[in-house]
């Protein structure tokens, strides 16, 4: 007995030691996974924090293992952003190991009401976790992440809370923007056919039918199946492009586009959409804002 009190109290004593930042210059150590969470965190963290996102651009989350220096950079984090939801399918259980070592975790999806979220089979979560295709769901993550950043570093409460105001602002600006351009396609011709199925949110939203080819996760392999189903849809529907993206190898789409057009029907690839991952950092596509506007220029303009 006492021994297990005397290790309880080494327990308690590292949890403790936990909430003070461990960077020399006070800074919360911070490590993000997706690009679009490393965005995110980098808007609001600005330079009070330190920011490691472990995905870069192109990355597929579904699809990430993390390496030995990854879990380095988690063990070594004051907190930790990640999608949730099951998005990150391979690092389940590294956060689940990061919990049991009293590290904070954060799942940015449990900013949104579970009734707002769209369901799945195909994700052991039982949900879609593209919830970043729908500009709202978005603002709701940002106002999360401001108050996960002021409740690690309450000394920058009001900086965070400022940064919030200002992206949220922005993020309004970004949906108004984007519901403009779509009002210029008429809605017969809203139907967004991509690689593998994230665009849910973005349909609900924005009011587009969405089919993709790979499932949701990018973990299951399109069939010859799949391919002949919606390539007898393109051709019924006269949809004129599909899209390829740039986190999912364009070899399912293109085999798709050699189907429709091996029956006479003619479907461009409309251009390359950022599903999972932003573009390069330091491009306006490396951003959320950019990233989203962008592939809304794509669709309205390849669909027209
Ligand atoms: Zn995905």
């Amino acid at each position: 007995m006492k021994k297990i009190m005397s290790g309880l109290l080494v327990l308690l004593v590292m949890a403790n030691c936990k909430t003070e930042p461990k960077n020399s210059n006070g800074k919360l150590n911070i490590v993000t996974t997706t690009t679009m969470i490393t965005d995110l965190v980098e808007n609001i963290g600005g330079d009070k924090v330190n920011i490691q996102g472990l995905m870069g651009s192109g990355v597929d989350p579904h699809l990430y293992k993390a390496s030995a220096g990854d879990v380095t950079k988690l063990s070594n984090a004051d907190l930790i952003f990640y999608g949730g939801l099951h998005l990150e399918g391979k690092l389940v259980e590294v956060f689940e190991k990061m919990e049991s070592q009293n590290l904070k975790t954060v799942a940015v999806s449990d900013a949104l009401d579970k009734s707002t979220l769209i369901g799945s089979e195909y994700f052991a979560s039982n949900y879609d976790p593209h919830i970043w295709f729908d500009v709202n769901n978005w603002e709701n993550i940002t106002k999360f992440v401001v108050e996960k950043l002021s409740m690690a570093d309450p000394e920058n409460k009001e900086f965070y809370m400022e940064n919030g105001e200002q992206y949220l602002k922005k993020l309004e600006n970004l949906n108004t923007d984007i519901k403009s351009i779509i009002e210029g396609l008429p809605k017969e011709k809203r139907v967004l056919v991509t690689a593998h199925d994230a665009f849910s949110y973005f349909g609900k939203a924005y009011d587009f039918e969405v089919v993709g080819l790979q499932g949701l996760s990018t973990a299951t392999e399109a069939g010859v199946q799949d391919v002949q189903k919606i390539s007898a849809f393109i051709i019924e529907r006269k949809i004129k492009a599909i899209f390829v993206e740039s986190s999912v190898p364009k070899r399912t789409i293109e085999a798709l586009q050699a189907s429709v057009n091996s029956k006479g029907h003619h479907v461009e690839i409309g251009g390359t959409l950022y599903s999972d991952a932003l573009g390069n950092a330091g491009t306006f596509e490396g951003t959320y804002i950019g990233m989203f506007k962008y592939n809304v220029k794509t669709i309205v303009g390849a669909l027209q």
